[in-house]
């Protein structure tokens, strides 16, 4: 490694596609995508819903694409969307849930971004002219705000319960899914069966450039296909960006292992040193950590930045750092020791 080449923990968004990622894009046969003839786009479709055990699936050019299409297929304006106060449907996504579907959020504060089938049950309406109509539950896992935790998938079977009972429908919003599903060892099928929808990110860990794909019921993805034009995500030859994606499904997944256990060796570091107040439990690749007054989120960040290491502010107190393919063993190596180096 050069020594001045830039350390990026800012996000998994960063990755660059691989040799092998790129040969496979330069190869890919392409269509016209909004004519369904694009091959390499319809076989990223096809594998990714097999891989989920679920009937369809729609690339997209981002996850907030992918998502806020799920919210539009499954409410009606005036309904409410129940999730948790930090996730990226609500906290980032530009407050689409309102502005793209003309629903509200009903909100829970979570643990580490988690909610529960008993919290949830609490906050669904009842059948009254008063109230909006709860129509949506969605989850996010693995949970950015929440340093990157995963639920445990009796919680999920509980929550699908309860929204069966309810008639409720049940996203996910799987932007790192591939990590929960590396760390945890479980089966993919097994979500598919839990959830009516999930998106998953293609351009994070797994490391392709761009692109999402949303997956669901036959019904519910040709609905998704209809929305994704109306808010101008329909691609033309757009099987160079599938090429990528499929590329990082097959080849990409198992070393997710890896960002793991460099995220474990942060952790144990961080958690060692003086000006570090407290670093959330690291379940996958993100570890976030509170600052101890009086240093700040600021001097920290510019200290790492002068020694060419890129974090990024998660809050006030707290600082982000996400670990990815581009993160070499090395660079965790200097990482640990720029850390312990500071405030000496
Ligand atoms: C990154 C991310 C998304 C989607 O982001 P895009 O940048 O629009 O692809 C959705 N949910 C979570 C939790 C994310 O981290």
């Amino acid at each position: 490694m050069n020594t001045n080449t830039p350390i990026e923990l800012r996000s998994d968004t960063f990755t660059k596609p691989t040799p092998n990622m790129l040969t496979a894009m330069m190869n890919a046969a392409v269509g016209d995508d909004v004519f369904g003839e694009d091959p390499s786009i319809n076989e990223l479709e096809h594998f990714a819903a097999q891989m989920f055990g679920m009937e369809a699936a729609l690339f997209c050019p981002s996850g907030t694409m992918t998502n806020q299409i799920a919210i539009n297929v499954h409410t009606q304006p005036g309904d409410e969307v129940i999730c948790e106060e930090g996730s990226h449907i609500y906290f980032y996504e530009g407050g689409g849930i309102g502005k793209n579907s003309g629903c509200q959020a009903r909100l829970i504060r979570g643990n580490r971004g988690q909610i529960t089938a008993a919290q949830i049950a609490e906050v669904i309406n009842p059948d009254d002219v008063h109230r909006a109509r709860t129509r949506l539950v969605s989850l996010e896992n693995t949970c950015n705000r929440g340093g990157g935790s995963c639920y445990q998938m009796s919680e999920l079977q509980a929550i699908r319960n309860l929204c069966d009972e309810h008639g409720l429908s049940l996203h996910l919003d799987g932007a790192r899914l591939m990590n929960a599903i590396v760390a945890q060892n479980n089966d993919p099928l097994m979500y598919g069966k839990i959830f009516h929808s999930i998106s998953l990110c293609l351009s994070k860990g797994l490391g392709a450039p761009v692109g999402s794909v949303l997956l669901g019921s036959k019904e519910f993805i040709k609905e998704a296909r209809r929305v994704r034009k109306v808010m101008g995500g329909g691609m033309r030859q757009a099987g160079f960006l599938a090429a990528a994606a499929s590329y990082a499904l097959e080849h990409q997944v198992n070393r997710l292992a890896e960002d793991h256990a460099h995220a474990q060796v942060l952790g144990k570091t961080l958690a060692s040193l003086n000006w570090v107040e407290a670093v959330l439990p690291v379940e996958t690749n993100i570890v976030i950590f509170s600052i101890k007054a009086p240093t700040t989120v600021k001097q920290v960040s510019d200290y790492l930045l002068a020694n060419n290491i890129r974090v990024s502010a998660m809050s006030a107190t707290q600082i982000r750092m996400v670990t990815h393919l581009d993160v070499t063993p090395q660079m965790i190596d200097k990482v640990v020791e720029i850390l312990g180096n500071y405030n000496k």
